[in-house]
């Protein structure tokens, strides 16, 4: 092997993917398969030290600067983290300290996957916030970061003070988002450490004040500091958000036994993690034990394995989604990953599969992306037998058979065919949902079995679904009061307001935020279908991709009929001001949840307090107005008790619905 030849191919593909990492928050591929290419350049450039060049990557921490956003000097520079796999790793990382210092512990704390964040606070106040950038210089998210509310905007601390920690995106939280971008047909973020990045990096501050980050607080720089354990307690005690999981150590079996504490119980936690820091508590020594141009060595990190597993592919289908979009859905031998079985598999698109040479019958690895879809990652080309087929793309839509098109600078192909049976089975699901127009007891099930007996075919017949009472109280399953409830659900919902009809037309690009915001702008959906292109692209959150896909929809002779439909079938089409002086009890009140409620799901219970004007959060703090409590509360009610924040019993928040204000 020309071993200079692969460094430098090591260093630009690894160059290439920091940037689609760092700079793009969309990386085309694992970490895993990353941390193996660095690994592999570590090692020659470690039995190769006349190729180690102080550019190459594994010299220097992965970020760029933006120019999108301001400048920002760090105090003293961010570094990254050394990385190692196992307990002899942490072992051996132990006895370097220990030839180095005597007399030292540990802080053990969860990895939470992030960004990192620096925060400056001046005479009590947060004066600014940065990147990690190439760690010499980030770039400064102040009016981002101060959407995040578990971040105090004022301490009990007049000295100069300076605290770094993660930025994230619960789980939760993450799901929702890619729920609503898989609705409106937009790239899903590949993990919450992708979506918490590319939110902090938006140059809008109420985008990111709608994607809910969090933070965790985990490094604290004043001159009075002579401990980091300490320093985290400080930290909390002025408000910060310092994780709970944080264990002070003495030695280095207690690191270990940390860990596999956290192993069982990592999937449960409210965010990702992907492994544990440890580090040296007494500061003094950290100039002893030193630093490498990329991160300190009294601290490291462990790593989790990734949860991959290898298994055969069978096939690769096709599926059409609501705005005719057509994702390869790889059908694989079942295999359990993290706990549960997995036999479809997300291929992405056309490239993902050609640029990885994905066949059928191959054997290929896949993982769980975040908290979604699992997806193929690579395949194990040793396994070839000769008997795989090579993939070949479609060129007509799976379902209709009509023509498929790939749109300028997209990787997705489209159905064009507006009368697609996919889109409109897909499209009346949609309508229908909680998100959208949230008719209740018309789940998936009813709609594809009222289809398939051709008693739906398009949105506009689900109101029309009172004509042919009879036939439905006669079909399997029906019965007259089931019927009866979900007719009666039916006409309620034709006076929703605006924005949820808009959402539920399906519009692509058209979720529900930007719905809510098209409606209040135009009051009326014959305001909005006037609209011109220009008009759209000039409300704030409206880009050009919307505009456009508004006017398109607009334009379309059968989504004009449908439209017409509606309108004569009786649905509300004008904006309907439900804030008009109307304050409610939970108006600008925070509340938390914890343990089930008889009456609730926790998804109902939370957008019930949304409507009415508060916030949910997920963890108790003092910002916290509410902590709802139902069967079998976890920590979560003693941190109120302790807090003396107020307790609702479901009784109580009931009443409190009930009496709205
Ligand atoms: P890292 O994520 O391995 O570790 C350092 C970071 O950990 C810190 O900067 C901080 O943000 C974070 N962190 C979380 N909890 C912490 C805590 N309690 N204390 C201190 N720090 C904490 O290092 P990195 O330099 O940010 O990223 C490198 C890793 O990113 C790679 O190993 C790889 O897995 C991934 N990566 C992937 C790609 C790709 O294309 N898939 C590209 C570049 C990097």
């Amino acid at each position: 092997m020309d071993v200079k030849k692969r460094i430098d191919e090591l260093k630009s593909l690894l160059n290439h993917y920091n940037h689609e990492y760092y700079v793009m928050d969309n990386p085309s591929v694992s970490d895993s398969e990353y941390d193996q290419l660095m690994n592999e350049l570590i090692q020659l450039e470690e039995e190769h030290p006349e190729y180690k060049t102080p550019d190459s990557p594994t010299q220097r921490v992965g970020g760029e600067v933006s120019s999108k956003f301001e400048k920002v000097e760090h105090e003293r520079p961010m570094l990254s983290l050394g990385n190692v796999y196992s307990e002899d790793e942490i072992r051996s990382f132990d006895h370097k300290i220990k030839k180095v210092v005597e007399n030292y512990t540990y802080t053990v704390e969860l990895k939470i996957d992030g960004l990192s964040v620096s925060i400056l606070y001046e005479d009590g106040y947060f004066k600014r916030a940065a990147t990690r950038g190439n760690s010499l210089i980030g770039e400064d998210i102040t009016e981002n970061v101060k959407t995040i509310k578990s971040i105090p905007l004022k301490i009990d601390f007049t000295d100069k003070l300076e605290v770094r920690g993660e930025i994230f995106i619960g789980k939760e939280v993450f799901n929702q988002l890619n729920k609503i971008r898989q609705e409106n047909g937009d790239e899903l973020f590949k993990n919450p450490r992708n979506a918490a990045a590319g939110t902090i990096r938006q140059l809008d501050s109420k985008i990111v004040h709608q994607r809910r980050l969090d933070a965790f607080i985990y490094y604290g720089f004043h001159d009075g500091f002579t401990h980091h354990y300490d320093t985290l307690m400080t930290l909390k005690s002025l408000g910060f958000k310092v994780n709970d999981k944080t264990t002070y150590c003495k030695n280095i079996d207690c690191v270990i036994d940390f860990i596999n504490q956290v192993e069982k119980i990592k999937h449960d936690l409210p965010y990702e993690i992907d492994g544990i820091v440890v580090k040296v508590n007494e500061l003094e020594y950290y100039d002893q034990i030193g630093y490498t141009s990329k991160f300190p060595k009294w601290a490291t990190a462990y790593k989790f394995p990734t949860e991959e597993k290898t298994t055969q592919l069978n096939g690769i289908e096709f599926q059409v989604g609501r705005t005719g979009v057509i994702k390869p859905v790889a059908y694989l031998e079942p295999v359990d990953i993290s706990g549960s079985s997995v036999s479809r598999a997300t291929l992405h698109n056309e490239d993902f599969i050609k640029s990885r040479d994905i066949r059928i019958n191959d054997y290929v690895v896949v993982r769980k992306a975040g908290e979604i879809i699992p997806e193929v990652v690579s395949v194990v080309m040793d396994k070839r037998s000769g008997q795989e087929k090579e993939f070949e793309m479609i060129d007509k839509c799976p379902v209709c058979h009509h023509e498929i098109v790939r749109k300028d600078g997209e990787a997705d192909y489209y159905c064009i065919n507006p009368t697609c049976d996919a889109k409109h089975l897909e499209g009346m699901i949609h309508f229908a949902s909680r998100e959208a127009y949230n008719i209740d007891g018309l789940g998936e099930a009813i709609i594809t079995d009222l289809y398939n007996d051709g008693l739906l075919s398009d949105i506009s017949d689900i109101f029309k679904l009172k004509d042919i009472k009879k036939t439905l109280v006669n079909k399997e399953r029906m019965g007259e009061k089931s019927v009866e409830n979900l007719l009666k659900a039916i006409e309620e919902s034709k006076n929703n307001n605006l924005d949820k009809l808009i959402f539920g037309l399906g519009i692509r690009h058209v979720g529900a935020k930007v719905s809510k915001t098209l409606s209040k702008y135009f009051k009326s959906l014959k305001a909005l279908m006037d609209a011109s292109k220009e008009d759209l692209s000039a409300i704030k959150d409206v880009g050009d991709a919307i505009a456009n896909s508004l006017v398109e929809y607009f334009h379309n002779e059968d989504n004009l009929a449908l439209i017409r439909d509606i309108q004569s079938l009786g649905l509300n089409t004008e904006y309907i001001d439900s804030t008009l002086n109307k304050t409610t009890v939970f108006t600008n009140k925070t509340v938390v949840l914890t343990g089930s409620l008889e009456n609730f799901t926790r998804k109902e219970a939370k957008k019930i307090i949304e409507d009415m004007g508060g916030t949910v959060s997920s963890s108790v703090s003092k910002n916290t107005d509410y902590v709802l409590a139902g069967d079998s509360p976890g920590s979560k009610y003693d941190k109120a008790k302790d807090l003396g924040i107020d307790l609702l019993n479901e009784n109580q928040f009931k009443k409190m619905i009930d009496l709205g204000e």
